[in-house]
């Protein structure tokens, strides 16, 4: 589709009110057109909705009362409301946003000295369907908007920025949240568009990461599109291993994702890939393995981001011992990759990695059901395992 059409579809929207916190500004410029207004009021409006957070038109003083009018008639701020808020002991803090339709989702934000990061939720529920992952263990529930996409970004600097934490607070955004963003692709885009949008959220693209387990013709579109940071999932040395951990391995397996990565480096705002690997106990944590990875990965540019499986009620899965996860880091430096440990952060209120499963209905038939169907796909020998939402793209 042309960009033209793209934006005539987001437009044409339903009956109702248009939500336009989702709207990107060729959207929003189309939109405005359509009512008879220049495409500057577009301007004006992202800057009253994204950068001071306005939560109603009547406010928006610069703008002609008649279009103001025709806002409250026509368009909404589609924020989806907040049903909770937990704080950590670490600062870390999480919503669990309301998404319609009896699910929701949360949004983390961790503040670090000098930046604010932001994991934001793509879906609820996933249909990937990792097998050490709280999210992927309910299944899917539904696509988010843009404007849910954009609104948590939205919802988290009005908080914070009322608290007195500084005009922009979010520095950082990771779509490491719930669900796998490229697999709802048509909203995800309108959403990054407006986090990198000067009359938005202006963030540089080295700031905004989409995280993908290697939806391998999406991650080439991404490239095309819109070629933010990008964060793999890889968790496994092999393929046989993979398939069980990430079963999207077994449509787009890693010798095809591992060329997608490199493709992408041409369009990359950094010269490396994130590459995430979620350490489970005696399941892809040994030295073998460590050396297995440091194979696959020795030829692309890419810094490999270790995280230590996350527990969360009804998995199975062990996190491995400090010792282990150092060692396994130990062959990778000496291998000459550059490895990070990612530090666990709110994981006193499940916030971490892995761990966030959000939705309001009671998701524990769910989850075993889950379980007994990989117990069943996967050999005995080993149990099967991986992480969620995972950890970070280091920021700029
Ligand atoms: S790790 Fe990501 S892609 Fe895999 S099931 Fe969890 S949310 Fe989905």
């Amino acid at each position: 589709m042309t960009p033209a059409a793209e934006t005539s579809k987001r437009v044409q929207a339903g009956p109702g009110p248009v939500d336009v916190l989702g709207l990107d500004r060729d959207a929003l410029q189309a939109w405005v057109g359509t009512l008879g207004h220049k495409p500057f009021r577009a301007r004006q409006l992202l800057r009253w909705l994204h950068q001071r957070g306005a939560d109603s038109f009547a406010g928006m003083s610069d703008l002609a009362r008649e279009l103001r009018e025709e806002l409250e008639v026509r368009a909404t701020i589609g924020a989806a409301p907040v049903l909770r808020r937990e704080d950590s002991r670490d600062g870390t803090r999480k919503w669990l946003i309301d998404v319609g339709a009896g699910e929701a989702v949360e949004t983390v934000y961790i503040p670090e000295p000098g930046r604010g990061t932001l994991c934001v939720s793509s879906q609820a529920g996933c249909a990937v369907h990792c097998a050490f992952c709280a999210t992927g263990a309910q299944g899917f529930s539904r696509n988010l908007t843009s404007g849910q996409i954009a609104g948590q970004l939205w919802m988290a600097n009005r908080e914070l920025r009322a608290q007195g934490l500084g005009e922009r607070p979010v520095t950082n955004v990771v779509l490491m949240g719930m669900g796998e963003p490229l697999q709802n692709y048509d909203a995800l885009l309108p959403a990054l568009r407006l986090m990198l949008d000067d009359d938005a959220y202006g963030l540089s693209r080295r700031r905004v990461t989409v995280s993908t387990a290697g939806m391998v013709p999406m991650i080439d579109r991404l490239a095309r599109d819109c070629p933010v940071a990008l964060a793999v999932s890889l968790h496994a040395p092999d393929d046989a291993l993979r398939d069980r951990l990430v079963p999207l391995n077994r449509k787009y397996p890693l010798r095809e994702l591992l060329a997608a990565c490199r493709r992408y480096l041409e369009f990359a705002p950094r010269d490396f890939i994130t590459i995430e690997y979620v350490l489970l106990a005696g399941v892809n944590d040994s030295p073998e393995q460590a050396r297995a990875v440091l194979a696959l990965l020795r030829t692309l540019s890419c810094k490999v981001n270790l995280i230590a499986f996350n527990p969360y009620p009804g998995s199975e899965l062990r996190r491995p011992e400090p010792a282990v996860v150092k060692a396994f880091a130990s062959v990778l430096q000496e291998g000459g990759l550059t490895v990070t440990t990612r530090r666990t952060r709110g994981d006193d209120i499940d916030a971490a990695c892995g761990q966030l499963a959000g939705s309001v209905r009671d998701r524990t038939e769910v989850v075993l059901r889950r379980r007994d169907a990989v117990s069943a796909a996967e050999p005995a020998a080993e149990p099967a395992a991986e992480s969620a939402a995972e950890s970070a793209a280091e920021s700029a």
